[in-house]
């Protein structure tokens, strides 16, 4: 395997800036790569060699007409194939969108290509981002790099192999409920939640509109904040987008880089450090608490007594969005279309089309979304749940009177067995218990490696509040730094 590969983005973008490499040769490292190691792992849904190699000679020409390049020129991204992307394949995950290529960038993919980033392709989700495991995907199931008979989290677990298997020093997620942090805390590397409104949706294709969040992947923190950075901050083309500067999310990880914490307070969640969870995780969870706290951190604990109700809530607010989102797909406008013989009504044709395009989760979702927004069960589902999203974005603001920041395990468990949860939802559901309140509440949320259980990585989960995603990345790049970065085996 070539070094190119085990390189952080900042050094990659110091080497090619220098003129060390070139940004054509660390592409060319990254292909080979995938080429090598992705029949195994299977995070890439489409690998767009003939774009990446072009992208990567701009890069190097700019460079050799004296432009002066970006913090993240010439550096390689993998692209969670919910993000549209002009010319290049946008399936979703599902069979649904099979073979569209979309007219136009995502405002995310549009920031990477002027930060002179280098798409590589785009990577494997669960189907429309419904999932923990990346097995709802309708093209099979993406392999964990640190075992690769485990799952590699969900619903982004492509983005976050591609990162664990070294094809990729970046990627992009996105968040709804956790499917950028579980996925992170599983596969041994780093994922952010940006705070809602802080990353354009534009061009993301929408499950929850009131909870997706696109956000950046990457090996170690100060790489995330760079990729924060680049794809973060206004967009008028988002109604939901914040009119405000990204928070300076790089100095901050600049600075907890230095290992100092003194003034910052800490609430461990009372509810999400207990009992529920595996103890191998709760102790890697013990042990990172005592290592902030030695870095100067103050500690305390902090009760959210409404956590508990957030899973719930999201299984409601989640799918009853998703039932409405998901009417387009209709079999006319994008994609798949079955049974249009000229003999059958447009209704047939979207009924077999719906029928045949969307996999079992999504069907289960978008039923249970209809049921819960249907006359007469409005009040006592969706209204209900609406409800519980305010006292838990109370729980948050209360909790974030004390302290600067809350902390958890970012889940329950480790990455389980390929198979062992597909056949019982709830045991899939679980897998968000502790990333869901964020999401409801619409503040930034990161998780970091903390340690090992059993061989299997470990994540930690910061959280701060709306629009202090500065502060996650100082305490999550703090812990990086007593931790270190976790190194699956060989593949
Ligand atoms: N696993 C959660 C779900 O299935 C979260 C998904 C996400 O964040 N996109 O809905």
């Amino acid at each position: 395997m070539s070094d190119l590969t085990r390189l952080t983005a900042v050094e990659i973008a110091g080497l090619v800036a220098g003129g060390e490499t070139s940004a054509v040769e660390v592409t060319q490292a990254h292909l080979d790569r995938i080429a090598a190691v992705d029949d195994r792992v299977r995070a890439f849904l489409h690998v767009d060699t003939d774009g990446a190699l072009a992208a990567a000679r701009a890069v190097d020409e700019r460079r050799a007409a004296g432009e002066e390049l970006g913090p993240l020129a010439g550096v390689p991204v993998a692209v969670k194939d919910v993000l549209t992307t002009k010319g290049v394949p946008t399936t979703v995950g599902s069979k649904i969108l099979e073979g569209w290529r979309p007219p136009y960038d995502s405002t995310i993919v549009q920031r990477l290509r002027d930060a002179g980033t280098v798409m590589l392709g785009k990577t494997n989700m669960d189907e429309f981002a419904m999932g923990s495991s990346t097995e709802y995907s309708a093209y099979g199931a993406t392999h964990n790099p640190w075992d690769l008979d485990r799952i590699p989290g969900g619903s982004g677990g492509g983005s976050a192999a591609a990162l664990a298997a070294y094809e990729a020093p970046l990627a992009i997620g996105s968040d709804t409920g956790g499917s950028i942090r579980q996925p992170g805390a599983v596969t041994g590397t780093v994922g952010a939640k940006p705070t809602y409104g802080g990353t354009s949706r534009y061009g993301l294709v929408a499950f929850s509109s009131s909870l997706d969040t696109p956000g950046p992947c990457a090996r170690t923190v100060l790489d995330a904040a760079l990729l924060h950075q680049a794809i973060g901050g206004h967009d008028p083309r988002d109604s939901t987008s914040i009119p405000a500067p990204v928070p300076d999310v790089v100095a901050a990880a600049r600075l907890g880089a230095t290992g100092d914490l003194t003034g910052v307070k800490l609430g461990v969640v009372t509810e999400f450090s207990g009992e529920g969870a595996e103890p191998g995780v709760l102790a890697a969870f013990r042990e990172s608490v005592d290592t902030l706290a030695k870095l100067g951190a103050e500690i305390v604990e902090v009760s959210c007594p409404h956590f508990r109700y957030a899973l719930p809530a999201y299984y409601l607010i989640a799918p009853s969005e998703c039932s409405s989102n998901l009417a387009r797909f209709d079999g006319v406008r994008f994609g798949l279309r079955v049974g249009d013989d000229g003999n059958r009504s447009l209704e047939e044709v979207m009924q077999l089309t719906r029928e045949a395009g969307f996999g079992p989760e999504v069907k289960r979702r978008i039923m249970i979304g209809t049921y819960a927004l249907s006359s007469g069960y409005y009040d006592a589902y969706y209204g209900q749940a609406q409800k519980v999203r305010t006292l838990i974005t109370r729980d948050f603001t209360a909790a974030f009177e004390r302290v600067d920041a809350l902390i958890s395990p970012t889940t329950p468990f480790v990455a389980f067995p390929l198979g062992a949860r597909t056949s019982d939802p709830y045991q899939m559901y679980l897998a968000d218990l502790y990333t869901i309140p964020t999401n409801l509440y619409g503040g930034p949320g990161i998780s970091v490696p903390c340690g090992l259980s059993d061989g299997l990585p470990v994540g930690l989960q910061v959280m701060a509040p709306t629009m202090a995603d500065d502060r996650m990345y100082r305490v999550a790049a703090a812990l990086e730094s007593a931790v270190g970065t976790l190194t699956p085996p060989a593949l």
